[in-house]
């Protein structure tokens, strides 16, 4: 053999080399196949045979295969594993390539570049979330982000420097970031999950990307979309570059963008989001976080719709103002409330059915799936009636005024059409003459066929003949080989046609049956023709109003959205925020709607407490002390939950609430807790602290869970220290501040608005209860030693770490506090511990126990810790 590849490895190889990066699903028939590397990676991933074909410079080629068929689901678990796929269809019929020459190959090309950005089949996308593709460019000394949602059409795009780009992506969660090749942003990626992806410089030229979104939205000028600087137009211009460049040509069916004025939302930093568990709990699921607690949209686009909200509160007053006017509507009317959520939990995802037709990967389906849509959305219009909440009037507009498409929809589809296009059946009866008559001769020549074998038993008299079909023979008439003498001779052997023998059955056919057949199979295969046409039709006058269907789409996720938060509102007792320019940030009653939730599932009731953090010419930060697992964290972030779901336009789990907008939203936990998730260090928590000191304005609102605990006390206190001095003085803005160095509460005699408050717990025989009450003033002591009882240290640990606390509290805890407003600023020289004088004579177990702070231990330190003091004694 010689070292020269087959022409159609020569083919794949060529394909492959113009398709770097990606791994090649070439298709042969009924499977994509995979060769070399691409096999070998993607049988690992997929946990699929590798096998091997033929021979490439003398090596045998590695190979696998997926079924057409099945290569959805493939290509999800390729895509979450970090992958990308470029897919080479075949491009003509093989009967086409034999006809050139026995060697020639099938035409074959990629049609389609699989990214995790840019995808748009209902199964491999949540229904629930977008999926974005984002890009970041920069231009001297200008930034900007620009993100697209394929499979709904939404285009967006802001000015961005570098320093909020964190914030920014944490608030996308894009599934795959564009940037300039260079640009070093694999960490920020990292951060929020997403996929990188380097283009070439060209791809972010800003000229170029004039043109290229000119062609995109079909317009000779950008001007109507408004004025973008250059770096906004090389963001868009590179996403324009990639979807070409990922869909070969055939362009998605993108909005206009929308340019987001930088300051339009409440910021949020990454480590905020993950630390309130907006979209995702801690344990990576959205299952405990704030998104499905409160989540009771009814359609996908609605729970979108709710995951943007959420995620971007805002901060104009004016929009948060009207959609909890339309909020109180709605929850002032459940009956009303109840129908429209009827209709829409029948309103199919329009969104998504669009833009699968604008790929042109739609089917009957998606038409249908438009027609429900719209059907749902004149009705839901008819109930809304002449509203005057503006949001519901607008919704109202936009619903109505698709009778036209609706109707020929309606008359042009069956009730249910099946999934594709290619075996037809989806065509309404009595809708085209032409494919009526067609159908009628197809089914017809059917018919014919029966009386036809009952002529010929008559004739023959053989009463076992029949008619069949198959595919290698097509119809024929079949009798048993009993027969075979007669039919083979005079007279009958005029007629019928000897075809085959078999071992029983004799076959032939008839010059009636075969001008019967290429009736029937040509009124099919017309059939089928007129069909594609009629799709292709319906699909034009659909995209024809591309832009109101759209709108109409959205209409429904923003009534669904607000239907949802009234019912909400109904059903938990929430109440309308009220929300103003002021630094005010009173809570009656105020709730964390998570914990509620879980609490509830185990028949329990959750304690609800208010919170007063006014500003007004002072800043207001209050000092929250108390024992461990007490409920220190759960009031921190209840009440930074309080905030987003206000300016996300939701009522709120209090009995009265009133903000003042809030510009930032920042929360920090101290690192052990981090540590518990193995996911952050103490020098991670002061660079998030650090930033919080560097960017909160006054209108922020801080929240600070035991800050500095991940270093020895004397460290830790004096953090704590120096961050709430920096955050009175400098940042005064409105902050809570959990603590368990108790020191810091002499603090609120020397600073003006900051205030003790504690978590009220219980001593009873000796046992804490813990009562989950906020209240004013400093905790008494820390209860640590009792705790650690609760997480079953054995009694005579607990009893001897009492007896060491008692020595330790009588010799310098009144001392301690004084000594260090004394002594301030704090960072001069660390004061050596003084509780060394105090202790008794130490032996290695009580030297340990001394080193020890119980109120950091988590149970499982403290577990650990006993088995240290065991080896010690
Ligand atoms: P801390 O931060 O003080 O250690 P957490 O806020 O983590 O305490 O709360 C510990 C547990 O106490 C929570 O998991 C919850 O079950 C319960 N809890 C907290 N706050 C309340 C409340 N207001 N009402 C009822 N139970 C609460």
């Amino acid at each position: 053999m010689s070292d020269q590849p087959t022409p159609m490895m020569a083919q794949f190889l060529a394909i492959r080399e113009a398709n770097p990066g990606a791994l090649l699903f070439y298709r042969m028939g009924d499977f994509y196949e995979m060769f070399f590397e691409d096999a070998i990676a993607a049988a690992a991933a997929l946990d699929i045979a590798l096998t091997k074909r033929g021979t490439h410079l003398g090596e045998p080629i590695p190979m696998c295969g997926v079924p057409v068929h099945a290569a959805e689901s493939y290509l999800l678990t390729l895509i979450r594993k970090g992958f990308r796929v470029a897919i080479a269809e075949q491009m003509e019929d093989p009967a086409e390539a034999k006809k050139r020459g026995s060697k020639s190959v099938v035409a074959r090309d990629v049609v389609r570049l699989v990214t995790p950005g840019t995808l748009t089949e209902e199964s491999l996308l949540e229904a629930r979330r977008h999926n974005f593709l984002a890009s970041f460019a920069q231009v001297r000394d200008d930034a900007a982000l620009a993100w697209v949602d394929i499979s709904t059409g939404q285009f967006r795009v802001t000015t961005c420097p570098l320093s909020r780009l964190g914030p920014e992506l944490a608030r996308h969660a894009p599934r795959e970031l564009l940037v300039a090749e260079g640009t070093r942003l694999e960490e920020l990626a990292a951060d929020t999950g997403t996929a990188l992806t380097e283009l070439p410089g060209g791809s972010f030229d800003s000229t170029a990307a004039i043109r290229r979104l000119s062609s995109l939205f079909g317009v000779e000028s950008l001007d109507g979309f408004g004025s973008f600087s250059r770096a906004e137009l090389s963001a868009m211009g590179a996403i324009a570059d990639y979807l070409e460049l990922t869909q070969k040509g055939k362009l998605p069916l993108i909005r206009p963008p929308v340019r987001e004025a930088a300051g339009g939302a409440m910021q949020i930093d990454a480590a905020t989001r993950r630390n309130l568990e907006l979209t995702q709990a801690l344990s990576g699921g959205r299952e405990g976080s704030l998104l499905a607690a409160i989540d009771r949209t009814v359609t996908a686009a609605g729970a979108r719709l709710l995951d943007r909200r959420i995620s971007a509160p805002s901060r104009d007053l004016d929009e948060i103002h009207e959609r909890h006017a339309a909020v109180a509507h709605l929850a002032g009317d459940p009956r009303l409330t109840a129908q429209l959520r009827d209709a829409l939990s029948r309103a199919p995802d329009m969104d998504r059915a669009l833009s699968r037709l604008a790929l042109d990967r739609g089917g009957p389906r998606d038409l249908a799936a438009i027609r429900a849509g719209l059907t749902q959305a004149a009705s839901i219009a008819a109930m809304l009636g002449d509203d005057d909440i503006r949001i519901l009037a607008q919704a109202a507009k936009d619903l109505t005024g698709h009778d036209e498409l609706i109707d020929l929809l309606d008359e042009a589809l069956v009730a249910e059409p099946p999934l594709l296009t290619r075996d037809g059946g989806f065509t309404a009866s009595d809708y085209d003459p032409d494919l009526d008559e067609t159908r009628r001769l197809r089914d017809e020549g059917r018919g014919v066929i029966a009386s036809m074998q009952a002529e010929y038993i008559s004739e023959t008299g053989v009463t076992s003949l029949k008619i069949k079909h198959n595919n290698v023979l097509g119809y024929f008439i079949e009798t048993t080989t009993t027969h075979a003498e007669r039919m083979l001779a005079a007279p009958l052997n005029e007629r019928f046609i000897h075809r085959q023998t078999t071992a029983n059955q004799i076959r032939f056919t008839t010059v009636e049956l075969s001008e019967l057949e290429t009736r029937i199979l040509n009124a099919r295969d017309r059939a089928l023709e007129i069909e594609r046409e009629i799709f292709a039709r319906l699909v034009r006058a659909v995209l024809d109003r591309a832009g109101p269907v759209g709108q109409a789409a959205r209409a429904l996720a923003e009534i669904d959205l607000q239907a949802a938060f009234a019912d909400l509102a109904n059903g938990e007792g929430w109440t309308r925020p009220e929300v103003d320019a002021s630094r005010a940030f009173q809570i009656d009653g105020g709730r964390h709607p998570v914990v509620e939730r879980a609490l509830k599932r185990k028949g329990e009731a959750f304690v609800a407490n208010d919170c007063d953090l006014t500003a007004g010419d002072t800043p207001a930060i209050w000092l929250l002390t108390g024992p461990n697992m007490a409920g220190k964290s759960t009031f921190l972030r209840q009440n930074a939950l309080i905030a987003i779901l206000a300016q996300a336009g939701a009522f709120v789990p209090a009995t009265r609430a009133h903000i003042g907008l809030v510009s930032q939203l920042f929360s920090r936990v101290g690192a052990a807790d981090d540590l518990a998730r193995g996911r952050s260090t103490f020098m991670v928590e002061m660079v998030e602290t650090a930033a919080i000191l560097n960017q909160a304005d006054d209108h922020a609102l801080v929240i600070l869970d035991e800050i500095g605990r991940g270093t020895a006390t004397w460290d830790g206190l004096s953090i704590a220290w120096a961050v709430m001095e920096h955050l009175h003085a400098t940042n005064r803005c409105r902050a809570l501040f959990a603590t368990h160095y108790h020191e810091m509460t002499s603090l609120s005699a020397r600073l003006d608005g900051v205030e003790n408050a504690t978590v009220a717990v219980r001593e009873w025989e000796g046992e804490v209860i813990f009562l989950h009450e906020v209240r004013k003033g400093a905790a008494d002591r820390s209860y640590g030693v009792q705790v650690a009882r609760l997480a079953g240290l054995p009694a005579s640990v607990v009893e001897r770490a009492k007896e060491i606390l008692h020595t330790l509290e009588s010799g310098e805890r009144e001392a301690r506090p004084q000594m260090l407003l004394d002594d301030l600023p704090l960072f001069r020289a660390a004061p050596p511990p003084p509780m060394a004088a105090a202790a008794p004579p130490a032996s290695a177990a009580e030297a340990r126990l001394r080193e020890i702070n119980p109120d950091s231990l988590t149970p499982r330190e403290a577990l650990d810790l006993l088995y240290q003091l065991k080896e010690l004694q």
